[in-house]
């Protein structure tokens, strides 16, 4: 059973992995949300992935029995969006691509409306410049998969508002999350840690020193990390992962983000992780 409705209304732009995860969590916590992609047969395809995420989450018992979904919407553009009290900007990990997105939306939203971007590691006072109040935009940086990660990285930018930082908190009350506030820079504290090392990791599997299963079964074993660092390129999507470290790579000048042979190498074969069936690991679609 869901609690009293809380007159939130998401959108989401991008229907990818992450789209997907954010609407997932959204519509079980009951809230409306339109799901905007330009890829038309990604939103076709993104009903029956929100459905499967749902069924995992009720498996691992994240979703109580008697757990009324909020209604879903889909569309090719963002012209709906006029009254939603947030917008999730999800779209590809490109500079250009979040910056046509972030002017556009920002044109048909209310002043106010917290304009936030999921985007992994380029600095939220960069993506502001391209919206039409940079005061409304902020990062959120949920986490994949966002129904079972409750604990969310967010970005205050130079210029975000006040008024923003509240808004948002209500919406992340809204959706069970836990916020964290941390200031603005490339990659922020998640992906700044994260992205390099599994980077490292796919280094080593490249120079031989190990095997891919050798590399995940020793950092959880010994280390402690949960689903070990290949095994999380893959969860993530290599695709982005490289975009990522791009970002990273050109705005901090460190060496180690500069994305290795064997990541540009999966990428070019289309083994991008566990979305497209192949990656570091084989998965049954
Ligand atoms: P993805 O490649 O799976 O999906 C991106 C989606 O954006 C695609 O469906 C594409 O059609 C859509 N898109 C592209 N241009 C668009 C436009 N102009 N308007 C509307 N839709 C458009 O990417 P993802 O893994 O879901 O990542 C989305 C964002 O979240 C990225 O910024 C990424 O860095 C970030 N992120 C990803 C993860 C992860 O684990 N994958 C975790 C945290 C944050």
């Amino acid at each position: 059973m869901n609690d009293q409705p809380t007159g939130e209304r998401i959108t989401v732009v991008g229907a990818g992995v992450m789209g997907v995860g954010i609407t997932a969590l959204a519509i079980s916590r009951g809230l409306p949300v339109l799901l905007v992609d330009v890829d038309g047969a990604r939103l076709a395809d993104a009903r029956v992935r929100i459905d499967g995420e749902l069924r995992i989450a009720q498996l691992l018992g994240k979703l109580p029995e008697g757990t009324v979904t909020g209604p879903l919407e889909t569309a090719t553009t963002p012209a709906g969006a006029a009254d939603a009290t947030i917008v999730v900007e999800a779209t590809t990990e490109d500079l250009a691509v979040k910056a046509k997105v972030l002017a556009e939306i920002s044109t048909i939203l209310r002043p106010g409306t917290p304009l936030v971007s999921n985007t992994s590691s380029i600095p939220i006072d960069e993506l502001a410049g391209f919206a039409r109040r940079p005061a409304d935009v902020v990062g959120t940086h949920f986490m994949n998969p966002p129904y079972l990660i409750r604990t969310v990285e967010v970005i205050r930018g130079a210029r975000t508002g006040e008024d923003t930082m509240l808004a948002l908190g209500r919406s992340l009350a809204a959706l069970g999350q836990e916020p964290i506030v941390v200031r603005d820079a490339p990659g922020f504290v998640t992906s700044r840690v994260l992205h390099p090392m599994i980077n490292d990791a796919a280094r080593i599997v490249q120079e031989g020193t190990a095997g891919v299963e050798d590399v995940d079964k020793l950092m959880e074993n010994c280390l402690g990390h949960r689903t070990g660092p290949l095994r999380t390129a893959d969860l993530i999507g290599i695709d982005n992962l490289v975009d990522s470290l791009r970002v990273l790579h050109e705005r901090t000048g460190d060496a180690g983000c500069r994305p290795c042979d064997l990541l540009l190498e999966k990428v070019r074969l289309g083994h991008h992780g566990r979305k497209s069936g192949r990656g570091f690991y084989e998965y049954a679609h």
